[in-house]
């Protein structure tokens, strides 16, 4: 048996939650979560973890635009993810909310501009 300490990120609140789980990786308890969110989210990140990645990709112009993915992406892909926003180019006038890579890498995530273009 295996017992995990997470803390939940889905709220402010940020409850402890303690994870056990048998040695084939089945969960057999969750304890510390205030509510019903906290254990979907003890859940996912013990069996299939997604992190929302943010980054930045090149303008044609040359500068920095902040990106976000639209949901979470298995974490496993995360490095691959940003590899591919690498070769990346923004149109110079992207605006907020504007999608710049659909479906990226097949992980049903849009990378999505989510600030202004820096230097
Ligand atoms: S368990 Fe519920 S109350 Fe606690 S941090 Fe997670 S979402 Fe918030």
């Amino acid at each position: 048996m295996k017992k995990r300490k997470l803390i939940c990120i889905v709220c402010p609140r940020g409850c402890e939650i303690d994870v056990t789980m048998s040695d084939h990786g089945e969960i057999t308890g969750i304890e510390g979560n205030s509510c019903k969110r906290g254990e979907t989210y003890a859940r996912a990140e013990c069996t299939h973890p997604v992190r929302i990645l943010t980054t930045t990709v090149r303008c044609e112009d040359g500068r920095l635009l902040p990106v976000r993915s639209s949901c979470g992406i298995p974490k496993e892909r995360l490095f691959d993810c940003m590899e591919e926003l690498r070769s990346v180019t923004a149109a110079a006038g992207a605006m907020i909310g504007d999608t710049v890579v659909r479906n990226i890498l097949g992980t049903g995530a849009d990378i999505v501009v989510s600030g202004n273009a820096g230097a």
